[in-house]
């Protein structure tokens, strides 16, 4: 049965689609069986993992209306090595078209049982919002990986998130947990970042992962080739974290209850 996670920040920008597609192809180079859902109408997964987003017969989007299954539209990142629930801006209109429709926060949790035994781990790249589809990840998951930088505003944004989770949890989902809080586009010579990665461990301890992804050019090169930084160049510093990051991920899920 595979072990569902969100990757969420409501911020754009702070590296969820990089650390998605490099955990499922870190996964996948360590023989974990991945499938990456794209989740944002931005489709950035989709064309980080090689999968053109203009040219889809269908999408999330047919997944979501249920008018398509996992199975139908799900697609092989070969370079990546997982599979795929592609995206594109069809999304967007998703979001107005569900809140009229029954059970508009669980249809992704239904589409993703279906497939749940092919799987070790699902990894949900969420829009850069507490919205609708958002949602529907957060229901669908059992838990949630932050990843954020290292930087003055990065603690305030981080308390809506937070505050969501819990509503989810006590509310839609009583398996959903935060998992972990990712540093990432770390650079150690900037004090400020410093502070801010004391301050996070000060308050979640335990819930900060021990892998930190350094600022590596590598991995902002890679979704222009259609592939994860991990795959695009392996002896990469930045690679080389998300390696050791879905290492990381393996032990955790197997202390999760
Ligand atoms: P989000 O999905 O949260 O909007 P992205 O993963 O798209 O964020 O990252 C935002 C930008 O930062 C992208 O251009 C990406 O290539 C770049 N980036 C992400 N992580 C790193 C990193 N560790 N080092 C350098 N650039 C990064
Ligand atoms: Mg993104």
């Amino acid at each position: 049965m595979a072990k569902i996670f969100c990757i969420a920040n409501q911020k754009g920008g702070v590296g969820k689609t990089t650390t998605t597609v490099n955990l499922a192809a870190g996964l996948a180079r360590i023989g974990q069986r991945v499938l990456v859902v794209d989740l944002d109408p931005q489709g950035n997964a989709t064309m980080g993992s090689g999968v053109d987003k203009r040219t889809l017969e269908a999408s999330v989007y047919d997944v979501l209306l249920e008018s398509a299954t996992v199975a139908d539209v799900r697609r092989r990142a070969d370079k990546g090595g997982y599979d795929l629930l592609p995206a594109n801006r069809e999304l967007a209109g998703a979001e107005v078209e569900l809140v009229g429709l029954e059970r508009r926060n669980e249809r992704l949790r239904g589409a993703l049982a279906a497939v749940a035994d092919d799987y070790d781990f699902v990894l949900i790249d969420c829009p850069p919002s507490l919205n609708l589809l958002t949602l529907n990840g957060l229901v669908s998951a059992h838990g949630v990986i932050v990843p954020m930088q290292c930087e003055y505003f990065a603690l305030e944004g981080l308390s809506d998130l937070v505050n969501t989770i819990r509503q989810v949890h006590a509310n839609l989902n009583r398996d959903l947990q935060i998992i972990g809080l990712l540093r990432v586009m770390f650079d150690p010579r900037i004090t400020l970042q410093q502070q801010v990665s004391e301050q996070l461990k000060g308050h979640f301890g335990a819930k900060v992962f021990d892998t930190v992804i350094p600022r590596n050019v590598r991995l902002a090169e890679a979704p222009s080739y259609g592939q994860p930084g991990v795959v695009f160049d392996p002896a990469a510093k930045g690679a080389q974290a998300y390696l050791e990051f879905a290492r990381e991920m393996v032990q955790r899920i197997a202390t999760m209850r």
